[in-house]
């Protein structure tokens, strides 16, 4: 019997709305070749949308969805690697949590997975979208600061929307010798993300060794999470319905009207089915090649279930 290899764990981390997934389809695209990968995308709405996304037709994607896998689905996240790396054997597996996730609550259930087959996190990059930065850095700072102090390196999004230097910069203060990509996404190549990383990632081995004492990196929680108690809610659902313009034009409406955050949404209309975006006051409509089901996750502070409900049903 051939002997198990060690399966490589990749970990794309980064706030809601980051561009993880773009990510993830850049260097699937770019950069993962010569070995099989297995995608696992974690959503905190109960309906994957992002696993829709992922455009590369070799990869096998496992969608854990309706929680997140570094606090309420921990154990779904153990079993769910175990059961990717049984009935794929990828040789890595890439891991997308949601954008609430603890980088240090996800390595456990990791370790745990480790002990039923040989697996090891190999490389953690974290996505920060240089345009809501310190918006968001307001908004959940606790979060965006663990990402950026658990992460191997940084890799900066809509790069050109901002002053990448002040970014850069805050990024330093949280955490020094941090490596932010700053170029913009179409400038850098996948392959150069991934060098990024593994040369950062040695520089973590370093000093891990010669840092032992201590564990002082625990020393900055605050107890629970802070989207395991109320402070982030979600509205998602599949839909029937079929869309006209104005009523994307009053979902737009209503996002910037609420506290959302984040909202994803694969939405048939008339003219064919679209893929809908908003992050933090900025909507996108896409139009997609192909017809897909409808599907609509909104994820903030405050989620009137009911309005959602109504505009979504058919
Ligand atoms: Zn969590």
């Amino acid at each position: 019997m051939k002997e198990k290899n060690v399966v490589q764990i990749d970990i794309l981390s980064g706030f809601l709305g980051a561009g993880k997934t773009t990510l993830l389809n850049k260097l699937l695209k770019e950069a993962y070749f010569g070995e099989r990968v297995a995608v696992l995308e974690n959503e905190f709405g109960t309906v994957g949308v992002d696993g829709s996304f992922i455009e590369k037709e070799s990869v096998d994607v496992t969608e854990i969805t309706g929680g997140c896998i570094c606090c309420s689905l921990r154990t779904t996240l153990v079993s769910g690697l175990v059961e990717i790396c049984q009935r794929f054997h990828p040789d890595r597996v890439i891991i997308e949590p949601t954008g609430l996730a603890d980088l240090e609550d996800i390595a456990r259930p990791i370790g745990e997975a480790a002990a039923a087959y040989p697996m090891a996190i190999d490389r953690i990059i974290t996505v920060v979208n240089g345009a809501k930065f310190f918006a968001q850095l307001r908004l959940s700072p606790e979060l965006i600061k663990n990402q950026i102090r658990e992460t191997d390196l940084v890799v900066l999004s809509r790069a050109g929307e901002c002053d990448s230097a002040a970014v850069a910069e805050t990024i330093g203060e949280i955490r020094g010798g941090l490596t932010v990509i700053r170029g913009e996404w179409n400038s850098v190549n996948g392959l150069a993300i991934l060098a990024a990383a593994d040369a950062a990632k040695k520089k973590r081995g370093a000093s891990e060794h010669t840092q032992e004492h201590g564990h002082s990196h625990k020393h900055h929680r605050h107890g629970e999470h802070e989207h395991s108690a109320d402070a982030f809610t979600f509205f998602s659902t599949e839909t029937e319905r079929v869309f006209n313009r104005d009523e994307i034009a009053e979902i737009r409406r209503r996002l910037s009207e609420t506290e959302a955050i984040r909202a994803k949404g694969i939405l048939p209309t008339a003219e064919g089915t679209v893929r809908v975006d908003y992050v933090d006051g900025d909507f996108t409509v896409t139009p997609l090649k192909r017809e897909m089901p409808g599907k609509f996750v909104v994820i903030g502070k405050k989620i009137d279930e009911e309005t959602w409900e109504t505009l979504m049903r058919a």
